[in-house]
């Protein structure tokens, strides 16, 4: 009764990936929320919808690109076990 078994789609830094047009043009994603999904849902989606409709990412979804693996410009939420830099 008290447990549970499956795959929880989690990111190096604990934060979700929101991003679009990069490189492909309208191709959008909002992945990798963990255990957080479904009570962001409705901020995510009025933001998403925001970007999808006008093609220029919202300042609050911005830090969530995927190039930020990439760029070594992690979250580095609060959650997760390191805490990463640029150095690591
Ligand atoms: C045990 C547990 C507890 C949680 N508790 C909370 C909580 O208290 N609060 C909270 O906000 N969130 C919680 N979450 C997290 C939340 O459930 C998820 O973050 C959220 O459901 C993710 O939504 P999503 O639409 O991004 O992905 P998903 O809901 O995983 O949807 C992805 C969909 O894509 C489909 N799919 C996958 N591959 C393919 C493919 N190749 N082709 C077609 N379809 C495909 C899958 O079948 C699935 O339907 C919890 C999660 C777990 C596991």
């Amino acid at each position: 009764m008290r447990i549970w078994g499956g795959l929880a789609d989690m990111t190096p830094d604990m934060a979700p990936i929101m991003d679009g047009n990069d490189p492909i043009e309208g191709f959008y994603m909002d992945c990798g929320w963990g255990y957080f999904g479904f009570k962001s849902c409705s901020a995510v989606g009025k933001y998403m919808a925001q970007y999808m409709a006008s093609g220029h990412c919202p300042e609050i979804l911005k830090p969530f690109n995927l190039r930020r693996y990439e760029n070594h410009q992690l979250m580095g939420e609060t959650a997760a076990l390191v805490s990463y830099t640029p150095d690591n």
